[in-house]
């Protein structure tokens, strides 16, 4: 019998879920907005609902749907498949969400956290093909990030290993929203990067950023790689130091995990070869005098927005 696999992204403002074959072809998706305010048992018996209706509608039967697999924020436990509490999503706090997915529809649930998940799915049908040890990272309000060492996710003793964002790059630096001082995430993601910029130009310092700054109320990163486009200095300093820790991340990655590539994904990677090429130069800054490091390939994702369902139906597939 033909058995086919659901993937979910569970955000904090929407709901992507896919439905795969087993050799992960696209059988099809939708998001739903997330609503969680309407708290835990409301938005899984949506969620519930919506994968009905659209096997009914897809004509692929819900029968032949093995597994579901659910990427999300933590902390959680991942491997009891149970939700912690996520700061994007409120009232869910210590919720089982894998044994409440299983008891109304019927099939086993893996829940993994969201970074791993979009690791796991390009690892599987991206950049990951044919390799067997990848680190990845994806740069959006923070720096998420997966390990895959010799063809498996690397979980830990508490199933939150891998978060390689709150790796600390500066002692005593910049605060970081985990409480820590230093991390490459107070730094280098793509909030981060903007905010870094807005500092600079409220205490005066001269760029072609400052007009958008008092126009828009606010600076995005997407904001600064248009200027650096433009030639503007300042953008330019803050993108070199965007892509320094980038590098230094890679370095001490490299060191701890010696993988055959390194991907970056999420919004930021919009930016392009200008901050590919960045990394790429401080990486090589930075590396290992006494080993040159020349078989690690540093590059982009290329499965975009649906790395998240394609890698949670595929951790399905496993199950
Ligand atoms: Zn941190």
């Amino acid at each position: 019998m033909t058995e086919n696999f659901i993937g979910i992204d569970f955000g904090g403002t929407n709901i992507k879920i896919g439905c795969f074959s087993a050799d992960l072809k696209l059988l099809w998706k939708t998001s739903i907005p997330t609503d969680a305010h309407m708290g835990p048992a409301v938005v899984i018996d949506r969620m519930v609902d919506t994968i009905k209706s659209m096997a009914t509608n897809s004509k692929v039967p819900l029968a032949t749907i093995k597994a579901i697999g659910i990427g999300s924020p933590g902390p959680a436990y991942y491997s009891q498949g149970i939700l912690i509490r996520c700061a994007n999503l409120p009232k869910f706090t210590d919720v089982p969400i894998s044994k409440m997915l299983k008891k109304k529809l019927g099939k086993p649930v893996v829940l993994e956290n969201d970074a791993n998940a979009a690791c796991y799915g390009e690892f599987v049908a991206g950049q990951g093909k044919n390799i067997k040890n990848m680190v990845f990272f994806t740069l959006g309000t923070g720096i998420g990030s997966g390990i895959i060492s010799d063809g498996k996710l690397l979980r830990g003793s508490g199933d939150n290993a891998a978060e390689l964002g709150h790796t600390i790059v500066n002692v005593n630096g910049r605060l970081c929203g985990c409480g820590q001082r230093g991390c490459a995430e107070a730094y280098a993601s793509a909030s981060n990067t903007a905010r870094r910029a807005t500092e600079v130009i409220e205490a005066g310092a001269k760029s072609s950023l400052k007009a958008i700054l008092e126009k828009n109320g606010q600076i995005t990163s997407k904001d600064v790689y248009e200027h650096l486009a433009k030639g503007d200095q300042l953008a330019k300093k803050i993108t070199d130091e965007t892509a320094e820790v980038l590098a230094v991340l890679c370095v001490n990655a490299l060191h701890g995990t010696e993988p055959e590539k390194i991907v970056f994904a999420g919004g930021m990677i919009a930016a392009g070869k200008p901050l590919l090429n960045r990394i790429t130069y401080y990486f090589k800054q930075h590396i290992w005098k006494i080993k040159q490091e020349d078989s690690v390939e540093i590059c982009f994702a290329t499965l975009g927005e649906d790395a998240g369902i394609i890698g949670a139906a595929a951790l399905a597939r496993e199950l």
